[in-house]
């Protein structure tokens, strides 16, 4: 180790015990339930090559050089077409993925020692995203129906205790796989803009859904009180890196001078080359198609998991679209002391502690549906539940 001085903010970005127990996972031949990929048999390679073909004749001296911060404007006219609320091209910055919107938020809002509010759990990466800011992170209560708006409101907090922002995934949250009811949603915007706190909104699995569309965002209801946060890499490929944010107009100059400090702009290849794909409406046809692979595998798991886990006390959710759902083991067991005993017998998963930003729930289990086989995945669950009762009769 060199004797460096290193900024006090690397104090938080330490790999957790945890990522190497998942990499074992990674050995050939073991089925893991465990990653935030997308199936890559969703991934539209023909339309892709037609794309970078068209793009690299017809503009590709332009495709190819460096670009204005905010994005294509072809492709911030798409998203603002495409978003259920009145939006002008304008208030849309497109980002290098929606981590990088996570990123450039942090930045805009914390100073080392402010609070910010996120779900309990959470999405790991945003944690990952916002600990270098240095903030005092305080977790809002979930449930079945999201999250528990007086459980924010009482932490909402005022003067200088008051909350920078409020982090909130509403629909098929990762990694719980539940979404934010009806009943809730505007009761959250009004209590987000009576204490003054704007809500990041990220929504990358809202176009997922399994039999129904989720309810409308929270940004659709107060877009002045909200960002939102978009992104490519579950409906298209998520190695494009291409994600978006729709902010106010007062604070979005903000964000695209983080932005400019910190990559200049996202790819131009990759916004041309989306922007030529979305033409003629590709999504509309292409999206469901991965919505009807995700439920066929979602209900894979769900049968496993009925018939696999009778009588042994394990409760989970069960996500009406997206590619996570969220397990419960029974009083006393440990889901990372389950994951070694998996991992031996080849089967990988997330412990849900991982997802918490204090004091994780050791009990919790993330699972995703979208990138095993279903005879993989229902090979996983008998392993998985083996394990348990194993580990029961212990
Ligand atoms: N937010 C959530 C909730 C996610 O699950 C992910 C990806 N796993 C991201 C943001 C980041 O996605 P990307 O940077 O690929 O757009």
């Amino acid at each position: 180790m060199t004797a460096w001085t290193l900024a006090q903010r690397t104090a938080g970005m330490n790999p957790s015990a945890l990522w190497e127990i998942l990499k074992l996972g990674e050995r050939p031949g073991v089925i893991s339930l465990a990653g935030g990929l997308p199936s890559p048999h969703t991934f539209p390679i023909d339309a892709f090559s037609e794309a970078a073909e068209h793009v690299l004749r017809s503009e590709g001296h332009l495709a190819l050089q460096y670009a204005g911060t905010d994005g294509h404007s072809g492709l911030r006219e798409a998203v603002a077409r495409s978003l259920p609320w009145k939006v002008d091209p304008a208030q849309v910055l497109i980002t290098t993925g929606s981590q990088q919107a996570l990123d450039l938020v942090a930045k805009v809002f914390v100073d080392p020692g402010s609070r910010i509010l996120v779900e309990a759990p959470t999405y790991l990466g945003a944690l990952h995203a916002f600990a270098p800011m240095q903030p005092r992170i305080d977790a809002v209560a979930s449930d079945d129906d999201g999250l528990v708006v007086e459980d924010f409101v009482h932490r909402a907090g005022n003067g200088a205790e008051r909350a920078r922002f409020l982090y909130v995934l509403p629909n098929f949250q990762n990694p719980t796989g539940r979404t934010l009811a009806e009943s809730r949603r505007d009761a959250l915007v009004q209590a987000a803009a009576a204490h003054n706190i704007p809500l990041i909104e990220d929504n990358p699995y809202g176009d997922l859904w399994f039999d129904q569309p989720p309810p409308a965002p929270l940004t659709a209801r107060n877009p002045e009180g909200c960002i939102y946060l978009g992104t490519f890499s579950k409906v298209l490929a998520p190695g494009l890196r291409l994600g978006y944010l729709v902010a106010p107009k007062a604070i979005y100059p903000k964000l695209m001078q983080a932005k400019q400090a910190a990559d200049l702009h996202t790819s131009s290849f990759n916004q041309h080359l989306v922007a030529q794909v979305l033409q003629g409406g590709f999504l509309q046809q292409h999206i469901p198609t991965i919505r009807a692979l995700y439920k066929r595998q979602c209900h894979a798991m769900l049968d496993a998991l009925q018939a696999q886990m009778q009588g042994l006390g394990v409760t989970w959710t069960r996500p009406a679209g997206g590619m996570f759902l969220w397990l419960r083991l029974p009083e006393g067991m440990d889901a990372t002391a389950l994951l070694h005993d998996c991992v031996q017998r080849n089967v990988a998963f997330t412990p849900g502690s991982a997802f918490y930003a204090h004091d994780g729930d050791p009990r919790t289990l993330r699972l995703s549906y979208v990138t095993a086989t279903e005879a993989q995945i229902r090979a996983a669950i008998a392993v998985i539940a083996d394990a348990v009762r194993t580990q029961l009769t212990a």
